[in-house]
């Protein structure tokens, strides 16, 4: 299996070639030079299959450059009962993700079970196993360098502790992330994580990891790199899931159904486009926006108009708080027939601050094609789910799920089931949930405590120079 970008203009690599980078060098994406396909035998021996053997056998397809023994051995560290231990009550922890009936075809897949309550620890801590397995066998080291405002980070962290030949250097915007995700990721004690809290604003932290990355030289002496949402790894390990939830509320393969996914940057909803395309019935994928409804808008009128931060909206759902979807660009070249010429024209556009109008060629008219469609939320439609949920089911959910349930009840079709992925826990928004609920959500036994353990972080400047002596000071 080789790899290939969307632009066109980059050599093809294998999968462990590609691991520990970013974007392809002509600045484009990469994805497989033709999807892996699963056959109705196939998908027949693979409904049977526990969670670890049906990562394997999706996993083996994208990794074929990985001993297949080797790969075994990394899905089955990661995806154990012990680390997706924070399960819902009657829930097997042992199945990883979950399903929760809320009613005849209408589910929720629980993908935030892991150590930091978000389904970023789904792909992460593969992604954490797998950077040590590639490192070790070529000798070689990587400091990753990142800004976070909130899961991002804290999802990193958790799969990159402790682990031999990397470091984490995570920049955070100081005093501006919730009590409980500061003390998540600040409560680490291992070595090899640095918190620093930057004294600025989300982007401020952001410029900094920017400007750091165009300094060449100095990326190349220090070893930095990135494990941001376009990283392949992580889209591959998320295919698995939709799998695993399709074979959960089906009996049979002949069945279709649709999955509703809470979106900003196209990286989870892009994995269930990969799943589809590899032969997994699905009928629809339904993309769910917040208030930053860039991927609604295009999915409703075929008009990519991204946004600069300064009119992104802070939500309620402040993972979803994104106006310039990076995974976007990997359905796009699916759509466009894969014409790199023709992404390279339309990208061109986006990487100015411009748009671009999918009608115009006739691509747009293939949307339906490949099951899409969307719905935005806001607030008051999130308090009034988490509120209709609590009530209707006895679940409470957070407010990116919120989001989800919303939209989807607005896409759901006779006899299909309906599958809402449920990308964090309601105790990671505890603020939101009081609001809705009037009462604070149950918090996992192990994190109850959590904000008064010590905390290991450095306050520092929002400055490039200063960052980066404290990196150089340290690899
Ligand atoms: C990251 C995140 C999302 C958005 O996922 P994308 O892959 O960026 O579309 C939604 N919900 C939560 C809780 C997240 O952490």
């Amino acid at each position: 299996m080789k790899y290939i970008s969307t632009r066109g203009n980059s050599p093809a690599q294998t999968f462990s070639e590609i691991l520990l980078g970013g974007l392809a060098p002509d600045g484009g994406l990469y994805l497989p030079e033709s999807y892996p396909q699963f056959t109705a035998t196939d998908l027949a021996a693979m409904r049977a299959m526990n969670y670890r053997e049906l990562a394997f056998t999706i996993l083996s397809r994208f990794a074929d450059d990985i001993p297949v023994a080797d790969l075994r051995d990394i899905v089955n560290r990661t995806y154990t009962a012990d680390v997706y231990r924070h399960t819902r009550e009657g829930q097997n922890a042992d199945d990883i993700t979950p399903t929760v009936k809320l009613e005849d075809n209408l589910f929720l897949l629980s993908l935030s079970n892991g150590p930091t309550l978000a389904f970023k620890d789904m792909a992460m801590q593969l992604l954490g196993n797998l950077f040590e397995y590639v490192l070790a066998k070529t000798g070689r080291e990587i400091n990753i360098l990142g800004a976070t405002s909130g899961d991002t980070g804290s999802a990193a962290e958790y799969a990159m502790r402790g682990k031999k030949g990397i470091k984490v250097f995570m920049l955070s915007p100081h005093q501006k992330m919730s009590r409980f995700q500061t003390a998540q990721m600040f409560s680490l004690q291992d070595l090899n994580i640095f918190n620093i809290a930057v004294k600025g604003v989300f982007d401020d932290a952001q410029d900094i990891v920017k400007a750091v990355s165009n300094d060449h030289a100095f990326k190349a002496q220090h070893k930095i790199g990135a494990v941001n949402s376009i990283n392949w790894g992580r889209i591959a390990a998320q295919v698995v899931y939709y799998f695993k939830g399709y074979f959960a509320v089906t009996r049979s393969n002949d069945e279709q159904v649709s999955f509703t996914v809470p979106s900003g940057n196209f990286g989870n909803v892009c994995a269930g486009h990969i799943a589809r395309m590899m032969g997994l019935p699905v009928s629809k994928l339904v993309v769910a926006t917040n208030e930053n409804d860039v991927l609604d808008e295009f999915f409703r009128t075929g008009v990519y108009r991204p946004r600069g931060s300064a009119q992104t909206y802070h939500t309620s759902s402040p993972s979803m708080d994104i106006s310039k979807a990076s995974n976007f660009e990997r359905f796009v070249f699916d759509l466009v027939g894969r014409d790199s010429a023709k992404m390279r024209e339309l990208w061109g556009k986006v990487d100015h601050g411009g748009a671009f109008d999918l009608n115009e060629g006739g691509y747009f008219a293939k949307v339906a094609d490949y099951g899409f469609v969307s719905g935005a939320s806001n607030h008051t439609y999130r308090m009034q789910t988490i509120r209709e949920t609590h009530a209707r089911y006895g679940v409470t959910i957070d407010t990116h799920t919120a989001d989800g349930l919303k939209v989807a009840l607005e896409h759901r079709e006779a006899d299909v089931p309906m599958v809402v992925l449920e990308t964090a826990l309601p105790a990671k928004f505890e603020d939101a949930i009081q609001e809705a609920l009037g009462h604070a959500p149950e918090r996992p036994a192990d994190l109850a405590g959590l904000e008064a353990l010590p905390q290991r972080y450095e306050v520092m400047e929002a400055n490039d120079a200063a960052i980066k002596q404290f990196v150089a000071a340290r690899t």
